[in-house]
């Protein structure tokens, strides 16, 4: 049985199973008269993923889009293998993220590079997608599901350069990918995720900002699940990305910036020690790969942006 919740009105929580870790991933399925999927997971999440959709009451043959909030594996891994069991799905990505979609030998390498062959092999098969099936949007655009359910469109930039948030009308809730940071239900454990290539702390706070503004009900998250408390994590997130690049600076002026990473990993993992008593495979999951990639990539953008 797949982990389902009703989170918003016919919206569906719907644990991926991601890398076989529960709570480790969310996928959300809208059932309005236009049946949407928010992410795939990756394609060892299909299974998952499809019943959770068949729990729901609905099938997966139904489904009229997927939209992708950005084009990570973890989240758009599985669109290839995903579309062979939703023969009428069209794609919905970020213009700037429909290239690697088409082509995903790129985006494959680009994350071997950031995490390893064997880690990147947790994914499965990417298959590309093929182009008729798929619909590049761009801020400001809308999808109407009918009933009065309309989507609106966000380019967010900062975790990642074709990164997509989806407003939803009925339930005045936002989609947000990895935008604002990697959540565990229920509790105040939040981490923002700063992976390469294309890590921009300034556009990540300025996204945050601009989710602020839209005043919504409710954050529905990747990794995982849904929080009413939307002005609370935005601020949170911004707080700890100022926390970690002040880090860094400190670093720098003691001209230790080789021990920067090393600071910001124990910095972020002094933080979960609740995750880590509680949950422990999430726990594994962020502090093996994705904090110590995070805490890289930000002392690089770091570096970049001082000329260091
Ligand atoms: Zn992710």
């Amino acid at each position: 049985m797949t982990d389902i919740k009703e989170v918003g009105s016919l919206i569906f929580f719907i644990d991926d199973n991601l890398y076989s870790v529960p709570a480790a991933g969310t996928v959300y399925f809208i059932a309005e008269n236009k049946k949407v999927l928010i992410d795939t997971g990756p394609a060892t999440s299909l299974e998952a993923v499809l019943n959770g959709i068949r729990q729901t009451g609905f099938k997966p043959e139904e489904i009229d889009y997927i939209i992708i909030t950005h084009i990570h594996l973890d989240h758009s891994g599985g669109v290839g293998t995903m579309l062979q069991h939703m023969p009428r799905a069209k794609v919905i990505a970020h213009h700037k993220a429909i290239k690697h979609l088409i082509d995903p030998s790129r985006l494959v390498n680009s994350a071997i590079e950031a995490q390893g062959r064997e880690f990147v092999s947790g994914n499965g098969e990417v298959l590309p997608v093929p182009e008729p099936r798929l619909i590049p949007v761009n801020d400001g655009e809308t999808l109407d599901l009918g009933n009065g359910q309309v989507l609106t469109f966000m380019s967010c930039p900062g975790h990642a350069p074709h990164e997509l948030c989806i407003i939803e009308s009925r339930n005045r809730g936002i989609f947000v990918g990895d935008a604002v940071g990697h959540y565990i239900n229920g509790t105040d454990m939040m981490v923002p995720v700063t992976p390469p290539p294309s890590f921009d702390l300034e556009q990540y706070i300025a996204t945050l900002e601009r989710l602020k503004g839209l005043d919504a009900d409710k954050i529905y998250f990747a990794h995982s699940g849904t929080s009413p408390q939307v002005q609370e994590k935005l601020d949170l997130a911004v707080r700890k990305l100022r926390d970690r690049d002040n880090i860094i600076a400190q670093a720098a002026a003691e001209n230790n910036l080789e021990q920067a990473a090393e600071r910001v990993i124990k910095h972020v993992s002094n933080e979960l020690v609740w995750l880590r008593e509680h949950l422990r495979p999430v726990y594994d999951y962020w502090t093996g790969v994705d904090i110590p990639m995070s805490a890289a990539e930000h002392v690089r953008y770091y570096k970049k942006k001082h000329g260091l």
